[in-house]
Order: C-alpha cells, then structure tokens, then sequence
C-alpha cells in the first residue's frame, strides 16, 4: 500500500536545522501517525512522502516556504508593558496566546527595553530551512471517522 490522500501514515523522523542540530525527534518516542492529504504535515514533508510504502525512508530538505513560511517583519509588533496587566515581570522568552482574525495564536516576547516589550508571532521554525529525516513504519486506509474529522486516531481510539 501506498502513501496517498486518506491513508493513515505512521513515521518515525528526525528534524534538523541547516547545522545539523536536532530539532525535534520521534527518537525513543511513539512513532507518529497523521492523515495524509489533509495538511496535518507542512506541504513539502507530505509531497515527499506521496507514493512512498512502509520500510521506506526519505530524505528532504525544505526551504522555508515549503515549511513554515518566511520569517515576516510584519509579525513583529511593540506593545506599552502597560498592555501586559496581570503579569507580574515580563521577560523576554515568554509566551502568550492571543486571539487574533486567524485564530488562536501564540506570541513570544522576544525583547523588552524599557516600556517597550516586543513580541514576535512568526513561527518559530518561520525562515528556517529544515532537514526531515523520514521512516514510513506503516501505511494504512484511514477510517470514516478519521476521514471526517480531518485528522488520524491513535492506538486509543476514536474521539
Ligand atoms: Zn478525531
């Protein structure tokens, strides 16, 4: 059986920036299991994947706008600390979530300088070029459920 649109993909990966650092890895976790053809995976790691079976490993790297988009100046926004009521110190490194037209979405102070505290919701891994390091353990048809909701269900079950 092959990767295509509705098959529930179980893979191992590891992600590594453009230095080889990891990134994130299934290493000694739960492989992963997604939905394929529903955007659940950034669009390049799914194009990769497409036709491949399980035992099969693929190697890809992935510009930014394949990824996580470019990093945008415009995401970046000064706020008075007086805005941050409620908040004893802020500091940068903190994250907050904010409800914006697109939805939920998180910001990260990425400095404060006086009463300015500047926040920054580009994606973290926004601009990165990204090294995906992919095992296809297992292929299978997605389920009616899974299909309706648009994502894979796990060994526990339906929700
Ligand atoms: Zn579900």
């Amino acid at each position: 059986m092959t990767i295509q649109k509705n098959k529930a993909v179980t893979i191992r990966y590891t992600l590594t920036d453009e230095a080889g650092g990891i990134i994130e890895s299934s290493e000694g976790q739960e492989p992963m299991t997604y939905l394929h053809g529903s955007g659940n995976v950034i669009p390049g790691l799914e194009a990769s994947l497409e036709g491949k079976s399980a035992g099969e490993s693929v190697k890809v790297t992935l510009p930014p706008e394949d990824a996580y988009g470019e990093w945008d100046k415009a995401q970046v926004l000064d706020i008075p600390k007086g805005q941050f009521s409620g908040v004893d110190e802020v500091k940068a490194g903190m994250e907050f979530s904010v409800h914006s037209s697109g939805g939920e979405q998180i910001v990260v102070v990425s400095k404060v300088e006086g009463e300015t505290v500047t926040m920054d919701a580009n994606h973290p891994l926004a601009g990165k070029t990204l090294n995906f390091d992919v095992t296809v353990v297992d292929v299978r048809d997605a389920t009616n459920d899974e299909i309706d909701h648009g994502h894979a269900h796990g060994a526990g079950g339906a929700h």
